[in-house]
């Protein structure tokens, strides 16, 4: 905790918000956020259109923080995370709140350069470790099948044919893996949609399964989906779609059915997912959307994934101009429901 000095100095806000190179935002006291710089946006990747007017303790985990720092002109430190998947990383800022005058009083917070420079590390040794876990194991797989393959030339037909399975396996969930990797460093690019078209929904779940393979037997979908349309771009409304099927089927036991429901109410189109598997438990819940976050299971549970499935949905959901939400519980199932503007802005 470090002091400030205030003196009898009275320079406009605004002025020191647009010469700052650090990010600032100022909190007011009902928690909205009333300025919010462009170093800022830069930072936290909250766009200034999205943040003022935002409450900050929606906006961010740890945002009740910032509002609980007493009026001691002490700057205090406070870390704030993802929240609805607005910030990729966990921030720190520094917090003065101030009284300008009876009235007026709130929180000038302050991000700087060396607290993006340790979000950029901790993202950098997450990516590392997400890597080395989800591309190695396959690899060990499948090389140690190969190996099986090539010492044994006696192994019968049957024999090669399921060590050729798992090899196979194994070389689509490292090309899934890759694939989602690469996804997710471009989820944030402003020219994302290559195109921007109507499309059924139905087109979307057929697209969908069929790059999954799905296996309709095992989970069989149950659809209310006729007619009803999505705005923006299909391959990655695919994707979006293709993640969520995917998690439906991986955490719900066979013989299990998974909804899809679509409907359009005049400006939004709404669409529903909902499995009836192990569900996520609700202390995860929160934090099911963040770059690499996986719920960690027992081992009787189905191993893999890269933690970026529901990242990914999530950032093509926004990119679309939608937004997400999930409901869960341990044994319950889930449901994951999307909201797409009918047209694009
Ligand atoms: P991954 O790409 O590894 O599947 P996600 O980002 O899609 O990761 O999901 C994050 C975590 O949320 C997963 O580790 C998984 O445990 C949990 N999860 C996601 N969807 C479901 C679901 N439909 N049912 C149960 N757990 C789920």
């Amino acid at each position: 905790m470090s002091s400030i000095a205030a003196g009898p100095l009275a320079v406009p806000l605004d002025a020191v918000f647009a010469l700052a190179d650090e990010g600032l935002a100022y909190v007011g006291a009902t928690a909205e956020i009333v300025a919010w710089n462009e170093p800022a946006a830069n930072l936290t990747g909250v766009a200034a259109d999205v943040a003022i007017g935002s409450d900050v303790r929606r906006l961010f985990r740890g945002g009740d923080r910032i509002v609980a720092v007493p009026f001691d002109g002490c700057a205090h430190a406070v870390r704030l995370g993802p929240q609805n998947g607005a910030l990729d990383v966990t921030i720190r800022a520094s917090v003065v709140a101030l009284n300008l005058d009876a009235q007026t009083h709130g929180w000038l917070c302050s991000f700087g350069p060396e607290r993006r420079h340790r979000a950029i590390e901790q993202l950098k040794s997450e990516i590392v470790t997400a890597v080395s876990h989800e591309l190695k194991t396959p690899i060990a797989t499948i090389k140690a099948f190969a190996e099986t393959l090539l010492e044994n030339p006696a192994a019968t037909q049957d024999e090669r044919t399921d060590y050729l399975r798992v090899i196979e396996e194994q070389t689509d969930r490292l090309a899934r893996s890759v694939d989602d990797l690469l996804l997710a460093s471009r989820v944030d690019s402003e020219h994302l949609l290559r195109r921007r078209v109507e499309t059924p929904v139905d087109d979307l779940i057929d697209a969908a399964l069929a790059s999954l393979h799905f296996d309709a037997v095992a989970h069989p979908v149950e659809r209310t989906t006729a007619g009803v349309t999505v705005s923006g771009d299909p391959d990655l409304l695919t994707e979006v779609l293709r993640q969520l099927f995917d998690n439906a089927a991986k955490f719900s036991p066979p013989g299990c059915p998974i909804t899809i429901d679509a409907q359009s109410s005049g400006r939004t189109t709404h669409v529903t997912i909902r499995d009836r598997g192990v569900g996520i438990p609700e202390e995860h819940l929160p934090h099911v959307f963040e770059r690499f976050y996986r719920v960690e299971r027992d081992l009787t549970a189905p191993a893999g994934g890269s933690g970026l499935g529901l990242f990914i949905v999530a950032a093509l959901t926004r990119a679309h101009g939608g937004s997400i939400g999930i409901q869960s519980a341990a044994g319950g199932g889930s449901i994951v429901s999307l909201a797409f503007p009918t047209r694009l802005r």
